[in-house]
């Protein structure tokens, strides 16, 4: 650290992306990017796109944000656009957090909550999920604090019902309540269609997960009006040209693409359905999941040394060494064949602890 570095940050410890690594060809089954490539609309749209680069992209980012509005069936004054909706949460974080407004959020979610609250200077609680990592909507009942959910939730895959968002949303009107629903299109029900009834609730989704986009960074904040009005004001304070015209260009063409989109949620859901099964029959314990990857554990290897060995047979998973969940690996759904070469490695895993040749 330099000694010019602020003293505000003193406490800050940046988010850790997953590896994304560039050494060698791994089966990537670490960071919840889809198998699966963009159709070959987006590629066009984007080569297409690439022409203009001599001009600035539209600071309202129109055609994109209609886009999506249309799909969702909103206006476009309910929608911002934003670089991944990693940008969407450090905004609302920003807009709607301070010293007299805290966030709370799950004990076990996704980390980056921490960091931006931390970044930001905003005070925030986090609320023990029960033992068997589901959310209790009711310790989120009326509680008169800032709220994010991830639904489905990160990193275990477990999903609220839509019911249950609104008795959160409802309970808490002084406040908002932010749900992520970076993983929703595996198998969740989505919050959107409350948005209309509910001025206090904001729901990000993400071009990267369900509709091949990571490597662009895509993502939305939907709302009522005035709230996405006050993130607009951030985010012309801040970044007014957030989105690059090929990231546009890519997400109209991807929107266009729901046959596409369907197939490869459906694939998903298929391989990750073949997935549990195969590893409850080699003695793992898997959450239920609605999300692309599923959170496991097993008796017979701990977290870190399956995530170790894995890596060393070419694959790579998702281990985090915090203390609840130490125990765990977040594996990505893959192609079939993926799933295939995983279920094979554990097998030879296996062999390789208990029954080591001479
Ligand atoms: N929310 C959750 C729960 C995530 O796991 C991720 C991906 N790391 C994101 C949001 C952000 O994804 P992106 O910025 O690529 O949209």
């Amino acid at each position: 650290m330099s000694r010019y570095f602020s003293s505000k940050y003193d406490n800050l410890v940046p988010y850790v992306p997953g590896e994304q690594p560039q050494d060698k060809k791994y089966i990537k089954l670490n960071t919840n990017e889809s198998p699966f490539p963009p159709p070959r609309s987006v590629f066009e749209a984007a080569k297409e796109e690439a022409r203009k680069f001599y001009l600035y992209p539209d600071p309202d980012n129109t055609a994109i944000t209609e886009a999506v509005a249309k799909n969702f069936n909103l206006t476009k004054e309910n929608v911002m656009m934003t670089n991944g909706s990693d940008e969407a949460l450090n905004y609302a974080f920003m807009a709607f957090c301070d010293k007299d407004h805290p966030i709370v959020f799950p004990d076990v979610t996704y980390g980056f909550y921490k960091v931006i609250a931390e970044l930001n200077g905003i005070p925030y609680d986090t609320i023990k999920l029960n033992d068997d990592f589901t959310i209790d909507c009711a310790d989120y009942s009326g509680i008169g604090k800032n709220i994010v959910i991830a639904n489905p939730n990160a990193p275990t895959g477990v999903a609220l019902s839509l019911a249950e968002v609104e008795q959160i949303v409802r309970s808490n009107p002084d406040n908002i309540v932010i749900i992520d629903e970076a993983y929703v299109d595996f198998g969740g029900e989505s919050s959107v269609r409350l948005i209309a009834k509910y001025e206090n609730l904001l729901v990000t989704q993400t071009f990267s997960k369900s509709r091949s986009l990571a490597g662009a960074r895509l993502g939305m904040i939907m709302g009522n009006a005035d709230l996405i009005a006050d993130l607009n004001t951030l985010r012309y304070s801040s970044n007014p040209y957030n989105i690059s015209r090929t990231t546009a260009a890519c997400g109209i063409a991807a929107m266009n693409e729901s046959t596409y989109f369907h197939d490869s949620c459906s694939a998903i859901e298929f391989n990750r359905r073949y997935t549990q099964r195969a590893l409850e029959e080699r003695g793992f314990t898997v959450l239920p999941s609605c999300a692309n990857f599923l959170f496991v554990r097993s008796e017979w290897i701990s977290g870190k040394e399956l995530y170790v060995r894995l890596k060393d047979h070419g694959i790579l998973v998702r281990h985090f060494d915090d203390e609840r969940i130490r125990d765990y690996n977040r594996i990505t759904i893959g192609k079939k064949t993926q799933m295939d070469k995983l279920i094979t490695a554990i097998e030879e895993i296996y062999k390789e602890i208990y029954e080591p040749e001479e």
